[in-house]
């Protein structure tokens, strides 16, 4: 099988699809709170184009998959896109959502074929999640992880994104929440590629720390760390619950990353943040070969540069938001 290598030698085997940019929540380091504009639905790659488009990526060594958004479960009907997918063969099909309906949608994705999900959730705390999220729906989300829990999509893992001076004082409670629920916890570093401007280091806070915080109370005990983003531990005290930190500000993973992005209307993205992208729907909508879109997706692989710059002078963040990318 051929496979996908970029010049510094990274093989993509992990794609991330969004298959919406819409989304119910308007998390503030994420969207604005109004005034964004949804792509016009004929922008929009259908579930047949996404599968078309996936199983050229699996016949150059993809092997795993997670669908996302804007909130992938705004997308109406969408285990039947995982139904498709799960016939691929792939090795891992996950979804990363903000859980908001996942309660009503957990056990046909399960029966579909999904193997996983990741939940976003940054605080427990009802007042402070509506302020991160601008909406009141904290109740919702917690049945969603129960809800996948009970369907068998596991390990359910929560992400969490630490804001310094924000949610920064719940690092324990989500230990505590992972050790109750047998859920992994993943910390995320907030990084800039949310609405306006309004992200600085100082908003971030780091992985090194929150670690330090927690081991000071639950003793961790480190993983064997894969291709994944998150550097994962179990707590010495043989708790049930793991916890990961994502580096990606303080500690950038980017010379590991296995990683491609297509976005729900049709370009692929070889790094979150990238200034440049390969339109795929124009030629498959133009009846291009399997082996013609195989052939882009090689030169697009090729040319992924050596990681972002987050903090350097010369970062830009890119034009396109996180909830039009795919997170
Ligand atoms: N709506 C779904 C959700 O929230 O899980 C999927 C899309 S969302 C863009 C995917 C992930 O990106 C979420 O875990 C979210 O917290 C994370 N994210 C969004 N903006 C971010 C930022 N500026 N820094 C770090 N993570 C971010
Ligand atoms: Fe929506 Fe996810 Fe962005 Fe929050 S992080 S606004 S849930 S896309």
């Amino acid at each position: 099988m051929t496979s996908l290598i970029d010049r510094y030698g990274r093989v993509a085997r992990d794609l991330r699809i969004s298959v919406t940019d819409r989304c119910d929540l308007r998390c503030s380091y994420c969207m604005p709170e109004d005034g964004l504009d949804w792509l016009p639905p004929e922008q929009q790659l259908s579930f047949a184009e996404i599968l078309q488009l996936t199983k050229v990526l699996v016949g150059l060594g993809i092997t795993s998959v997670r669908l996302t958004g804007g909130e992938p479960l705004m997308r109406p009907h969408l285990s039947e896109l995982v139904s498709g997918l799960s016939d691929l063969g792939l090795e891992d099909l996950s979804l990363t959502t903000n859980g908001t309906t996942l309660a009503r949608h957990a056990q046909s994705l399960a029966e579909a074929g999904l193997n996983r999900v990741n939940i976003s959730l940054d605080s427990l705390d009802a007042h402070r999640f509506a302020e991160i999220t601008r909406r009141d729906v904290l109740c919702k989300v917690l049945d969603g992880i129960t809800a996948a829990q009970q369907a068998g999509l596991q390990p359910v893992k929560v992400n969490c994104v630490m804001i310094a001076g924000t949610n920064e004082d719940e690092v324990l409670a989500f230990v505590q929440f992972a050790r109750r629920t047998d859920c992994d916890v993943r910390f995320i570093e907030n990084m800039p590629l949310g609405a306006g401007t309004t992200w600085s280091s100082q908003h971030v806070l780091s992985s090194a720390e929150i670690l330090e915080r927690i081991d000071a109370s639950y003793p961790l005990l480190g993983l064997e760390r894969g291709a994944e983003p998150a550097a994962s531990y179990t707590f010495a005290d043989g708790s049930p619950g793991r916890i990961g930190v994502i580096s990606s500000v303080t500690e950038p993973f980017c010379a590991q990353c296995d990683r491609l992005r297509l976005t729900s209307d049709g370009f692929l993205r070889t790094c979150l943040f990238a200034h440049t992208e390969t339109d795929l729907r124009t030629p498959l909508r133009s009846g291009a070969t399997e082996e013609e879109l195989a052939e882009m997706i090689r030169c697009a692989v090729a040319l992924k540069g050596p990681g972002h710059a987050i903090g350097q002078p010369e970062f830009e963040q890119p034009v396109r938001l996180m909830s039009r990318i795919g997170g």
